[in-house]
């Protein structure tokens, strides 16, 4: 009997590892709001972004074809995320940035919708779906973040900006 509880044990611990732990953090959402505070917040589209982890359309978004200097916020809570320094034209037609402005700022999590394996990126102060990463982008990072431009608000760069 012990033993058949050990083994329970045993078997449901290797259960929880998840091979990509590394890149999934701990969830420590600071913003939180109920759906409605949320839909009263948002525009309906940002909602089905931000919330609902929906995808704009490509080629649709207000930053996919942009680039003027400044910063990029969370769309919900107003965090910084992204610096336009980073953004460059992958030709997917969503906006593209090859870093984040401090990794502590998003979550990144494994997503196993679509029949297929990516990695979310989700607003580490309010757990707002901004998009996703992958693996190529351009040097020296490597890294695409492909963000939905409904998901963040640019601010243009001003001298004093905190990061
Ligand atoms: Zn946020």
């Amino acid at each position: 009997m012990l033993l058949l509880f050990t083994i329970n044990i045993i078997s449901s611990a290797q259960q929880n590892i998840k091979p990509n732990n590394s890149k999934g953090k701990e969830m420590n959402i600071k913003v939180q709001k109920t759906d409605r505070e949320w839909k009263e917040s948002l525009t309906p589209e940002q909602y089905q972004i931000l919330r609902e982890k929906g995808t704009e359309r490509p080629f649709t978004g207000k930053y996919w074809n942009f680039d003027e200097k400044g910063i990029y916020r969370c769309a919900a809570c107003g965090q910084v995320l992204f610096d336009s320094d980073t953004k460059f034209d992958a030709g997917c037609g969503w906006p593209s940035f090859s870093d984040v402005v401090n990794n502590k700022n998003v979550i990144l999590k494994d997503d196993y919708s679509l029949g297929m394996h990516r990695i979310e990126v989700m607003c580490s102060n309010c757990g707002g779906h901004l998009g996703h990463v992958f693996d190529d982008g351009p040097k020296p990072t490597g890294q695409r973040f492909c963000i939905n431009s409904a998901s963040i608000e640019f601010e243009k760069k001003k001298d004093d900006v905190h990061k």
